[in-house]
Order: structure tokens, then sequence, then C-alpha cells
């Protein structure tokens, strides 16, 4: 066994083929193997329901509708994770760029990338996958007058 750091205690890992059984194909490439949908195909780039989104993966709650900001890129953006240990980043050299990955920190799963050119309060922009994330809806707000 490996150590872990206390950060990762509740890690979840599971093999490939785990992973290959339970996510779907486009997942399996995003989210395994760090792929990118294309902008303005997901689920969630233009969704404004309030909710939790969580790892499509593990189901760790990831980001809240409240800091869901329109970023014009065609993928869901987020100025803040749901909580500081949600998400864990590591630098990205891939594709001839240095840029910032966001992974879930439960599962390690790919979500997308993290820059600096996000709204206030942060100034952060999380760049995130629709298939990386489930939209927990809140049912609080009921249901909405144009569904
Ligand atoms: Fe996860």
């Amino acid at each position: 066994m490996s150590d872990r750091s206390s950060n990762d205690r509740d890690r979840l890992d599971k093999s490939d083929a785990e992973w290959e059984a339970t996510l779907t194909p486009e997942q399996y490439r995003v989210m395994r193997d760090k792929g990118t949908e294309r902008a303005f195909t997901g689920k969630y780039w233009n969704t404004k329901t309030r909710g939790v989104y969580k790892c499509a993966a593990c189901d760790q709650p990831l980001f809240s509708s409240e800091t869901k900001f329109d970023s014009g890129t065609g993928w869901p953006s987020f100025y803040a994770p749901v909580a500081p240990d949600a998400v864990t980043t590591e630098t990205d050299y891939t594709h001839g760029m240095i840029r910032v990955e966001a992974l879930c920190s439960r599962c390690h799963a790919h979500l997308g990338h993290v820059f600096n050119d996000g709204p206030k309060p942060t100034g952060m922009r999380f760049c995130m996958n629709s298939v990386s994330l489930a939209l927990e809806e809140d049912g609080k707000t009921g249901p909405r007058d144009d569904e």
C-alpha cells in the first residue's frame, strides 16, 4: 500500500477496466484520458438551473450553480469550487501549452482546466466538461416554467 497524504484519505481508486464499465465512452475519453468535449455541445454549458454539480464518476459535490457564470466559451464555467478541497489541480504541459488541469479530488477524474481570467470575487475560471459533471437540481426551487 502506498502512502496517502491526509488530503487524499478519501481517495477512490479504480482500475481502468472498472471505470470503463461504469462510464460512457465519451465520459471515459474525457475523464480518464483527459479529452475535451466540443464547445457548445455539452449538456450544461448554457444551464441556469440551480443545484450542485457533482462528479459524474464518483458523485463528489464539485461546484454550486451559485458560482456558475456565462463565460462565452461553450463550456460550463465556475469561478470557485463548492469546497476548497473538492477540486485538485495539476500543471498540464500537453498540446504545447502550460495549463492548470482540474481534477476531482476524490476519484482523480479529469474535469477541465483552470484559468485566471474569471470574474470576481476569485478571478478564476474553472472551464469544465459537461460530461464530467452531473447536476443534482435544487429541490427547493421547484419545477421551472420553461421546461
Ligand atoms: Fe470524482
